[in-house]
């Protein structure tokens, strides 16, 4: 028996890196999962067989979260799953992207990128959760996935930066606004995270010593680390924990 047997789960992002761990996570705890992604069909099939076969449910829903059009119809696969609203107990607002190596700093990122950035981090968990409150079942959990970025001065990412602080902000909002619900909202913060969406940083010659070595816990992280801080937000036990920022970086940004 898991801790979320009978729970019903919405992830954005869910076919790779880390949204795939989270939802393999949720799935394994007996959570039923409703996942989006963006393009990444094949990772997504595979993603929902390799869930099956361990006995767990997942699916999978082609949406971007930066259009509203398509947040709509992934609302309505929400309720098509899980039957009529209220029907959610776990939102995982994790779809983000990031400059994947373009420039995106302060002194010369383009406003194309900055608009991509802000229309996909930050309106993006806006409008799902706009949406997503009216069907979440009291009790239930909101989490946002940011980055260590939202909390300290990077000019070289200064767009990421500001979207990643922008959805703290959305964080302490939501938080408040479905406190008398008893449904909480927390973030979670990443490190650096082995995954494609620093690949190419990670290309760059000394990146993965350099992140080891500044890194208090002396690693980079893997995103099943990630996924077990949403599972602790997930838990029954959370129920009193809200409105926090939760750092899961081994010790990055102390
Ligand atoms: P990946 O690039 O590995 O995966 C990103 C996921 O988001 C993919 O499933 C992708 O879909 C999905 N996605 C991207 N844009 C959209 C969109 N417009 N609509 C719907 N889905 C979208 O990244 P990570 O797993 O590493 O990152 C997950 C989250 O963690 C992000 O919010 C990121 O900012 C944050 N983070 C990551 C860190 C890291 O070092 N990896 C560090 C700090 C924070 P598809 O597969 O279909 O393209």
């Amino acid at each position: 028996m898991g801790c979320l047997d009978g729970k019903t789960a919405l992830v954005t992002g869910g076919a790779r890196g880390i949204g795939a761990a989270i939802v393999r996570r949720l799935a394994t705890e007996g959570a039923h999962v409703l996942f989006a992604y963006r393009g990444a069909h094949d990772a997504a099939r595979a993603l929902v067989n390799e869930v099956a076969a361990a006995g767990a449910r997942a699916q999978a829903v082609c949406a971007d979260v930066a259009q509203s059009a398509q947040i709509a119809a992934l609302l309505a696969a929400c309720d098509a799953a899980f039957g009529p609203a209220p029907n959610l107990d776990i939102l995982v607002n994790n779809a983000g992207i990031g400059s994947d190596g373009q420039d995106a700093s302060l002194k010369s990122g383009s406003e194309e990128l900055f608009d991509r950035m802000m229309a996909v981090n930050a309106k993006g968990p806006y409008l799902v959760t706009q949406v997503a409150l009216p069907r979440l079942r009291d009790q239930g959990r909101v989490v946002n996935i940011g980055s260590i970025s939202g909390k300290v001065a990077q000019h070289f990412a200064a767009g990421y930066a500001m979207g990643k602080r922008a959805l703290q902000s959305l964080t302490f909002s939501t938080a408040t606004q479905v406190a008398r619900r008893g449904i909480t909202c927390n973030l979670v913060a990443p490190g650096a995270v082995a995954t494609d969406f620093i690949a190419a940083l990670r290309e760059r010659p000394g990146f993965d010593e350099t992140n080891a070595k500044t890194t208090p816990m002396g690693r980079m992280g893997q995103p099943d680390d990630i996924a077990g801080a949403v599972l602790m937000l997930c838990r029954p036990e959370a129920g009193w924990v809200t409105g926090n920022i939760i750092e899961a970086a081994g010790g990055l940004a102390i």
